[in-house]
């Protein structure tokens, strides 16, 4: 087979949002060559071979990035019953591929998915990464890991004692998993007290020694403060939900250097009567403002943001990533440091090329009418989208994708 000419597409006369900084960078041409960025020009680039965008003066942002995702699920009231439904297996796959299509509609380029009934998401993520299918880049936990009768222990992967936590952790990063995911609390969408930890400082200390052997991050779903606190002193790399952290659980995420996905969006639209099983129904009510109410403390205490919403569950789909930024700004983010949330904090949990717009970075791009900075809104309808340096035709996905989303979910 003759070897493929490398892919080149040029976007001409736009602002990028450049650097860690999301500094203005008006440009003549940013050529992308692949699957990276290469360098701005200031001047006429050589157009031969080249897709050419005009840009007439867009601006382009990094692709955006949600940092807890359930790509298996359709977000459907009793989402999680569908990992244990043996005949869910094609709508699980299905619901990955339109998943992935509806990222890409929304700008969102990458995403970490945390934890599965099997490795279904980290087979799709490998496909998409092979280009066979089209999908954001994904890392993916396989099942995540928790205690006997715990958060998620009827899907996932329970362990007892430091030897076994290394052994599920070595699972996972057998069946492809890269990244880890624990359960250091009780949760709120499965039986048990979130408010209650779970796997003692030994058994998450050898499993985030054994993760970070393989060069894994580790994500820590931790509600309770007693949980997070364990969680910390382990040495996971980001702590999910914190719903009910307390202020000086809080200042210790900011001590450790720790990232925080925060995913307050998820219970928005919990509500009754809706099919959502009626103890998760309770338990969300009930959390819902101490949560929303603890993200707005991590925000001004300055903790590192990442962000992410949990989509996939219940009535929680994917592409809601804007709704989780708004959240944010509403409990006192600057819009700068929340687009940073979507882009460079998450990206940094993905992989260290991804996030920014810089010479030799992954060719990830959104390209939105005005400034971001002054009016988020901009983002909820991406003139163009770059994935892997390549253009993703936004008139077809809308003509076809997004109005199936409906009946998807529905
Ligand atoms: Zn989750």
């Amino acid at each position: 087979m003759p070897k493929q000419a490398s892919r080149k597409l040029i976007l001409k006369d736009g602002i990028a949002l450049a650097g860690a900084e999301l500094r203005e960078r008006p440009f003549k041409a940013l050529t992308v060559l692949d699957d990276r960025l290469s360098d701005f020009s200031d001047g006429p680039v050589d157009e031969s071979d080249a897709l050419v965008l005009n840009l007439n003066g867009a601006f382009v942002l990094p692709g955006l990035i949600d940092a807890h995702v359930h790509f298996d699920l359709a977000a459907e009231p009793a989402a999680y019953t569908r990992w244990t439904d043996p005949r869910a297996g094609l709508q699980r796959s299905l619901t990955c591929l339109h998943n992935g299509l509806v990222a890409l509609r929304s700008g969102i380029t990458a995403a970490r998915d945390l934890g599965s009934v099997d490795p279904l998401v980290i087979d799709y993520a490998a496909r998409v990464d092979r280009g066979v299918l089209t999908g954001p880049r994904i890392v993916a936990a396989g099942k995540p890991i928790t205690i006997t009768g715990g958060h998620c222990a009827q899907y996932g992967r329970t362990a007892c004692g430091p030897i076994d936590a290394r052994e599920a952790v070595r699972e996972q990063v057998a069946s492809g998993a890269r990244v880890i995911k624990v359960m250091a609390s009780g949760g709120i969408s499965t039986p048990g007290d979130p408010g209650s930890p779970q796997f003692t400082l030994e058994e998450l200390t050898a499993a985030v020694q054994e993760a970070h052997k393989f060069g894994l991050q580790v994500a820590a779903h931790a509600h309770a403060a007693a949980g997070i606190r364990i969680a910390l002193e382990a040495g996971v790399d980001t702590i999910e939900h914190a719903g009910f952290a307390d202020e000086e659980t809080l200042d210790l995420i900011k001590q450790y250097g720790r990232t925080l996905v925060p995913t307050v969006t998820a219970l928005n639209n919990i509500a009754d009567g809706v099919g959502i099983p009626a103890a998760t129904v309770s338990k969300s009510l009930q959390a819902r403002e101490t949560y929303r109410a603890n993200t707005a403390k991590a925000i001004e205490r300055g903790v590192r943001i990442a962000s992410g919403t949990d989509a996939g569950t219940a009535l929680n789909p994917i592409g809601g990533l804007l709704d989780e930024l708004q959240m944010y700004c509403e409990r006192g983010m600057s819009t700068v440091d929340a687009i940073r949330s979507a882009t460079v904090h998450a990206g940094s949990l993905i992989e260290p090329d991804l996030g920014t717009i810089e010479a030799g970075k992954r060719a990830d791009l959104v390209v939105v009418a005005g400034d971001p900075r002054q009016d988020l809104e901009l983002l909820r309808k991406p003139l163009e989208v770059i994935a892997r340096g390549r253009r993703i035709s936004q008139s077809w996905m809308d003509e076809t994708i997004c109005e199936l989303a409906e009946a998807v979910v529905g």
